[in-house]
């Protein structure tokens, strides 16, 4: 199964004339981005559902990774957006292909409303009250994130990693704290044993 590129070009365009944006953009799907040294890295994350071909389970994500490097060439005028949308495996079946999600276009209509508005705002210094959208869920949601399963995870680009990778490193803050409560508990264990030794000798 492809990326609908179609729709998620048609959106963008839509948006880009709607919005007022200056020069010329253009968005291509590139399944094998990565973060590069040029260009702005943006990501989202939205809501899809994942169908595996194998076995025919079906599952939904609000996790769904979506990685946009956008440049911008002001000599020519022309500006580009590369986009790729991470896929996920399927829990049942260990070895079966990754599978790229579909997102409703709606959703599509919110992931690229925030890029443009993103666009505005780095490239020509537009400051506006904008909020930006979260996905709209639809149906219930798989219990915790699988992130072996999940192919931005693998690539740390996906926010649940990140998040975690913080609260990992919460954790390390905390072991200054640890390490007083275990000298703590050695003077007391330390006091204990010279009173044993106290009335062991009486
Ligand atoms: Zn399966
Ligand atoms: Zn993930």
């Amino acid at each position: 199964m492809k990326m609908n590129e179609f729709m998620w070009k048609g959106e963008f365009s839509n948006m880009i004339e709607e919005l007022e944006v200056p020069d010329n953009w253009d968005l291509h799907v590139d399944m094998n981005l990565v973060k590069q040294k040029t260009g702005l890295i943006y990501t989202q994350q939205t809501f899809g559902s994942f169908r595996c071909a194998r076995c025919a389970r079906s599952w939904n994500s609000s996790k769904v990774s979506v990685l946009f490097i956008i440049n911008l060439n002001k000599r020519l005028r022309s500006g580009t957006v590369k986009i790729r949308i991470f896929k996920q495996g399927c829990e049942r079946c260990t070895h079966s292909e990754e599978i790229i999600p579909t997102v409703t276009s709606d959703n599509i209509e919110r992931v690229v409303c925030n890029l443009v508005h993103k666009i505005q705002r780095k490239f020509y210094g537009v400051t506006d009250e904008y909020q930006h959208q979260k996905p709209k869920i639809y149906g219930p949601l798989e219990g915790l994130h699988n992130k072996e399963r999940c192919e931005a995870c693998r690539n740390g680009l996906c926010e649940q990693q990140m998040l975690s990778c913080k609260s990992e490193q919460n954790r390390e803050q905390r072991d200054p704290a640890t390490s007083t409560a275990l000298s703590v508990m050695s003077l007391v264990t330390g006091v204990a044993s010279i009173a044993l030794m106290y009335f062991a000798n009486k």
